[in-house]
C-alpha cells in the first residue's frame, strides 16, 4: 500500500524531536548513494561483526540486492543524535552514545508504527544488530525476532557523510561531540 499521501512529515519529524532525536530531515530515497568501498570495508571486518549477525553482510546480501531492496521506498526520514563526549578520547562516552542513539531510534520506530499501522517502512541504524546477547546467525539458525531486527546503514553500503549532505544535517557537530544517524525509509 503507497501511504505517501497521508503520511504527514511535519508530525513525523516533530515526534522524533520529541523522543530527543536532534536534527531530523525527510529526502528523497533516490537521492541516497551507496558505496562498494563501504561493502568492501564491511568484508575487510573492522567492525568485527561482518558473517556474524543476520543483519549484517554477507547475510543481507550484495549491494545490488541492498540498492533495489531501498530503492522500492519513496522517502527515508533520516535522524540524528549528538552526545557530550568528556575529552576526544572518551571511548566509554563513544560506546555509550551508540547505544542511547539505539534506543532512541527503536523509539521512534515503535512510535511510527503506532501512528501508521501497517505503514511498510524499514529501518536501518548505526552497527549491527544487538538485540539478542547472541545472534543466532553463528549457529545457522534463523533469526529470533525479525521485526525488531534493524540492519546497519553501512551495511547496505550507504554513505553516511552523503546523507548527511543531502539532509542538510552536520555530519560533524563539534569538539568532543559524536553524532550517530539512522533512517526510517517509507512508501
Ligand atoms: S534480532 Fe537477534 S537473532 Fe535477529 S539479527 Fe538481531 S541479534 Fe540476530
Amino acid at each position: 500500500m503507497t501511504m505517501n499521501r497521508i503520511l504527514d512529515f511535519e508530525k513525523l519529524k516533530e515526534q522524533c524531536k520529541l523522543l530527543k532525536a536532534d536534527n531530523v530531515a525527510v529526502i528523497d530515497v533516490s537521492k541516497i548513494t551507496f558505496r562498494q568501498e563501504l561493502r568492501d570495508m564491511c568484508k575487510s571486518n573492522v567492525c568485527g561483526r561482518y558473517g556474524t549477525n543476520w543483519a549484517c553482510p554477507p547475510a543481507i546480501g550484495e549491494l545490488e540486492e541492498g540498492r533495489k531492496k531501498i530503492n522500492q521506498f519513496t522517502k527515508a526520514l533520516v535522524i540524528q543524535t549528538i552526545y557530550q563526549l568528556e575529552d576526544s578520547f572518551d571511548f566509554e562516552g563513544m560506546m555509550e552514545a551508540k547505544k542511547v542513539h539505539k534506543e532512541i531510534f527503536e523509539e521512534i520506530t515503535d512510535a511510527i508504527k503506532t501512528m501508521y499501522p501497517g505503514l511498510n517502512s524499514m529501518g536501518l541504524t548505526a552497527g549491527g544488530c544487538e538485540y539478542c546477547e547472541k545472534c543466532t546467525y553463528l549457529d545457522n539458525k534463523p533469526c529470533r525476532f525479525p521485526d525488531k531486527l534493524i540492519p546497519p546503514i553501512e551495511g547496505y553500503g550507504i554513505d553516511v557523510t552523503d546523507l548527511a549532505n543531502t539532509s542538510g544535517i552536520p555530519y560533524n557537530n563539534g569538539p568532543h561531540t559524536v553524532s550517530y544517524m539512522s533512517v526510517v525509509l517509507l512508501k
